[in-house]
């Protein structure tokens, strides 16, 4: 969807001829006679300004429908509650690490079975999937080491058994790819990082393909309740009319740092699916029309917490904190926050090394962004020489 596409979707006021979406703040809507209304009639149910934003994301998407939840874990529970005791989900082993607790702990034991592989491969995919898998979920790419999947592929192998391919495609948003065009049949979104773009809100988003996913969806949503606000919504609306821009931007930004980190002579590893050295770099390019995200992940040479934690605390704009994909650049050291609780070993197979370091890179100069982790790594290196007397 073009940028010129998107801003003219955001529809002004048709009462006042508001130019912006007004905020219906409202619980309920006056009926004219039981039953008799504007096509509103209860908050929870429905509400004009969450109707606004879903029909954009439905369009930004290239579904039947999407829906807005109070965060990208609600979204993803939503579509959960599709399932029933003893069917099974087959999901990317580097899934998101919110979405391996809600499988785990709250669904494992209402009877689901989750089976998790490497979808990179995609034989892995073909391998794993039975009879009894009812969603095949992935991530592409992945959180923090943006490992990228074959979407249209896997959406083959998933509807030989008849299974729904989800996707969540926070990593990418709906500029760098549209997986419902590649055969998935549910696209998730946490409307926290590139889609609210600010860093002020939290969110989700399940978008649907089909007219009978759309109608299952809209009945869980309004059965489980955990819409999003009207003040949110608005916010979220007003994310996605800079959304293309900020996000080449990001892109950009990023290739650049990528790049810079590269060269670098105190880096081990650099994670960047638009760098050729990357294992999906072809896939990625072709997946994500050539815009990799703004998201880079690198490990130093000296591999220690103590010097990850020296990096971390050594930058001026990029700030310290979990979350990614707002105007405003971020980093973040995953095996003491977003990557906590999963174990070390279980973390190094993944490829979450003591000095992993995520950044998130915003819409700053590039080369201020440069002149940040270059003036880290003159602070981690001093410490070093200094550490070895
Ligand atoms: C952040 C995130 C989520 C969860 O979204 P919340 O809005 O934090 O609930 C889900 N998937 C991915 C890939 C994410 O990055």
């Amino acid at each position: 969807m073009s940028a010129t596409h998107i801003i003219h979707s955001v529809p002004s006021d048709p009462l006042t001829g508001a130019i912006s979406v007004p905020v219906y703040q409202t619980s309920t809507f006056i009926q004219e006679a039981p039953g008799v209304n504007k096509g509103f009639d209860y908050a929870r149910t429905n509400n004009p300004t969450r109707k606004v934003l879903e029909d954009l994301v439905a369009k930004l998407e290239r579904g039947n429908s999407a829906f807005a939840f109070a965060t990208g874990l609600a979204a993803i529970d939503s579509v959960l509650k599709l399932l029933s005791t003893g069917d099974e989900i087959l999901a990317v082993d580097d899934i998101y690490g919110g979405a391996y607790r809600l499988f785990t702990h709250v669904y494992q034991k209402l009877g689901i079975k989750v089976t998790y592989v490497d979808t990179t491969e995609v034989a892995n995919v073909a391998k794993a999937i039975t009879s009894r898998t009812k969603l095949v979920w992935i991530e592409s790419p992945t959180n923090p080491t943006l490992k990228v999947s074959d979407i249209a592929t896997i959406s083959t192998i998933a509807k030989s058994v008849g299974a729904l391919l989800v996707v969540d495609n926070t990593f990418a948003s709906p500029i760098g790819q549209n997986p419902l065009d590649l055969g998935a049949d549910i696209v998730i979104h946490s409307g926290t990082k590139y889609i609210g773009g600010h860093s002020d809100l939290v969110a989700g988003l399940v978008v649907t393909k089909t007219q009978e996913l759309s109608e299952k969806i809209k009945f869980i949503q309004n059965a489980s309740g955990g819409v999003l606000g009207p003040w949110d919504c608005f916010l979220t609306i007003r994310g996605i009319e800079t959304l293309d821009l900020r996000f080449r931007k990001q892109c950009e930004n990023a290739l650049l740092v990528a790049k810079f980190l590269q060269n670098h002579e105190a880096v081990a590893k650099v994670y960047y699916p638009g760098l050729k050295q990357h294992k999906n770099y072809e896939i990625a390019k072709v997946q994500q029309a050539g815009l990799f995200g703004g998201v880079v992940s690198f490990t130093l040479k000296d591999d220690t917490q103590e010097a990850a934690n020296q990096f971390v605390t050594n930058t001026q704009y990029f700030k310290l904190a979990e979350s990614l994909g707002g105007v405003k650049s971020l980093l973040c050291h995953p095996a003491q926050m977003t990557h906590a609780s999963i174990p070390r070993e279980r973390r190094l197979k993944a490829g979450i090394q003591d000095s992993l370091i995520r950044l998130s890179c915003g819409i700053e100069e590039a080369q201020d962004l440069i002149d940040d982790l270059a003036g880290a790594f003159q602070k981690v290196t001093v410490l070093t020489e200094v550490s070895s007397f």
